[in-house]
């Protein structure tokens, strides 16, 4: 039978988030295929109740003793072992800093194709796996296939599929192994971002700045809002490339694809490649003070204003609130 690997990423005794929506995806897809979902992770914890929540037929769980914290090398070749017995048909990992690292280098010990920052996978007829991504800058929509190796190996970035539980009893299997003695590379620490970056694709609350904000300090005060609602920032493009925001809170399509239960544009005017990336969230709040801005066609609320007016407004009235 046929199997679809999805690489779980691990840290801190945690499962990524990422992970978890491609089971979600891979369990779709094994549908057409009619596959076997395999979720594959390297850690010294069992982690296996997290996992086996979201519908894994089977879970390895590759462990060694001495295994601190990721490791290119080590990693890498753990894997590779792993996946040069089993030849699963299709593998799927996170484009996480982890992933991204983590991919290319298994493809290549592979000899297989590999395809990043995936925004879209499907299956042809022939259960060729279509790999779609943003190229030439965004300004087209590729879609790649790998039809002479496998795994066919795509990478996924956060956001892009929603995780669902499903409650399926997975086969487990164990698998210890030996640290490499001769391992030429040692991660010495995983150091955090900044938590107002860290959580943009997992975040319950985002508050976004563009143009409109027309100075770097107006992320101050998006800050103080995000930090009123426990939520986090993020920028449009626009934003991002007056040197206001850093690229790696921008939203949209060539940024962070995020579905988070509140999304505030404040200064944005709802570009198509703006929305690309935040039209699923759950509720969607536009302050401009433009009345005909397109943002206002896909917003729950409409507050057309300055921004500088109401979002200090809007932070008074939390502050109030939580009194
Ligand atoms: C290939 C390609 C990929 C792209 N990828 C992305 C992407 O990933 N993400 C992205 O965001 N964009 C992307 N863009 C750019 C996109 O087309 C828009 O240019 C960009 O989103 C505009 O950003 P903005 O809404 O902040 O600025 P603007 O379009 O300039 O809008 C500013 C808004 O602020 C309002 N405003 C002004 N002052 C105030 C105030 N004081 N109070 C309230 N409102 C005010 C204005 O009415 C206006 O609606 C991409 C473009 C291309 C061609």
């Amino acid at each position: 039978m046929k199997e679809i690997w999805v690489y779980i990423e691990t840290f801190n005794k945690k499962v990524k988030k990422v992970s978890l929506e491609l089971l979600t995806k891979a369990n779709e897809l094994s549908q057409k295929l009619g596959a076997k979902v395999v979720a594959v992770y390297i850690d010294k914890h069992d982690l296996d109740d997290t996992i086996s929540k979201y519908g894994a037929d089977k879970i390895i769980h590759l462990y060694s003793k001495d295994l601190q914290i990721y490791n290119s090398q080590i990693y890498t070749d753990a894997l590779y072992n792993l996946i040069k017995d089993n030849r699963p048909h299709i593998l799927l990992i996170g484009a996480t800093s982890i992933g991204r690292d983590l991919a290319p280098r298994l493809a290549a010990k592979l000899n297989t194709g590999l395809t990043a920052d995936c925004t879209q996978l499907d299956l042809d007829e022939d259960g060729l796996l279509l790999q779609t991504r943003p190229a030439f800058g965004g300004n087209i929509m590729a879609t790649i296939i790998c039809p002479e190796h496998i795994p066919q190996m795509a990478t996924v970035r956060p956001g892009i599929f929603e995780a669902k539980k499903l409650e399926k009893i997975p086969e487990i299997e164990k698998i210890e192994f030996e640290l490499e003695k001769d391992c030429i590379t040692k991660t010495l620490e995983i150091m955090e971002k900044n938590s107002l970056l860290k959580y943009i694709t997992e975040s319950n609350v985002i508050v976004a700045g563009g143009r409109g904000l027309s100075k770097k300090e107006g992320f101050d005060l998006l800050r103080d809002l995000a930090k009123e609602l426990n939520g986090t920032i993020a920028a449009s493009r626009a934003a991002v490339e007056a040197g206001w925001a850093p690229q790696e809170i921008q939203v949209g399509q060539t940024g962070k694809t995020v579905k988070p239960k509140i999304y505030i544009a404040c200064g944005i005017s709802g570009a198509i490649q703006h929305i690309a990336g935040m039209k699923d969230s759950k509720c969607i709040i536009a302050i401009n003070k433009d009345k005909n801005a397109p943002i206002f066609k896909i917003a729950d609320y409409a507050i057309i204003g300055d921004v500088y007016e109401i979002v200090p407004k809007l932070i008074e009235k939390l502050r109030t609130l939580k009194q």
